[in-house]
């Protein structure tokens, strides 16, 4: 955003922008939810403590990239009454709430120009069509199938907070894109060390440089970048 507000005459597509790069490729990660019902009771508190990449590169018949699974902080009734008939008394979602194990599914969305953050007339607009679905779904399948024969209860019901009816775009936690790194000025903001093709000072070092999503949590390679690239400062400044 800040690059492209910052428009002038210079600089008339935006920061940093001559190759009309900035703000596209925007991913955001493929997300869902699983909340697995069980009838024994898990009194986890801070259950988001496992994480899983047996299907990353695929499974046995599907030799593509399905994506990451991990547990997903302990989903309590008010949760649980977002995702099933409203007349569903509270006691009842209590007592699911407290039997519930709670996963969280992370596919990879591929970098598409097309899928792109835009500044028109000081307006934030933003277009994202998913893909990669198919190995997403398959990963849903995949873990829902293998809930149940762990649990061997059967009750599974599926939540994906991507597709939420009511605040799709408000599920967004994991973006990244939009200043994307490469060495080819013509279809990347930013050079290998986070600096921008077009202007000398200035780097971007927040999660927008990444080419690829992956499907995992970001965070700790922005921070490991972040420190990269600030080595490459201190060097480039003594
Ligand atoms: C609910 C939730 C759960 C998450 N869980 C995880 C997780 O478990 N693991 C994980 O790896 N990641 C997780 N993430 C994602 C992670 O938080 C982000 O990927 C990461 O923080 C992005 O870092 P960033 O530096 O790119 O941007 P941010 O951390 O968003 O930093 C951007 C900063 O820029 C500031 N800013 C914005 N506009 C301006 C402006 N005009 N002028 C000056 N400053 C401005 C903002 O205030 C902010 O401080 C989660 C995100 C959410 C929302």
């Amino acid at each position: 955003m800040l690059l492209l507000q910052s428009a002038n005459e210079q600089h008339p597509k935006g920061l940093a922008n001559s190759s009309d790069q900035v703000g596209r490729n925007f991913m955001k990660h493929l997300a869902a939810a699983i909340v697995g019902l069980s009838v024994k009771d898990n009194p986890s508190v801070f259950q988001k403590t496992l994480a899983i990449n047996d299907y990353y590169w695929g499974e046995p018949g599907f030799d593509y990239p399905m994506g990451h699974v991990q547990l997903l902080g302990k989903v309590n009734h008010r949760m649980l009454a977002l995702d099933v008939p409203k007349l569903a008394p509270t006691w009842a979602l209590r007592a699911a709430a407290k039997r519930t194990v709670d996963w969280w599914l992370t596919g990879e969305d591929a970098p598409d120009p097309e899928n792109r953050v835009r500044v028109e007339k000081g307006k934030i607009s933003l277009h994202y069509q998913p893909n990669n679905m198919q190995a997403f779904k398959r990963l849903i399948q995949r873990w829902v199938k293998t809930v149940k024969e762990v649990d061997n209860q059967g009750a599974v019901l599926p939540v994906s907070w991507y597709f939420s009816k009511i605040l799709p775009i408000g599920a967004i936690a994991h973006q990244v894109g939009t200043c994307r790194f490469g060495i080819d000025p013509t279809t990347c903001v930013l050079d290998l060390n986070c600096k921008t093709h077009d202007i000398d000072n200035l780097y971007v070092v927040d999660g927008s440089f990444f080419p690829s999503s992956a499907a995992v949590n970001p965070s700790l390679t922005i921070m490991a970048n972040a420190m990269r690239v600030g080595d490459h400062l201190i060097e480039r400044l003594t």
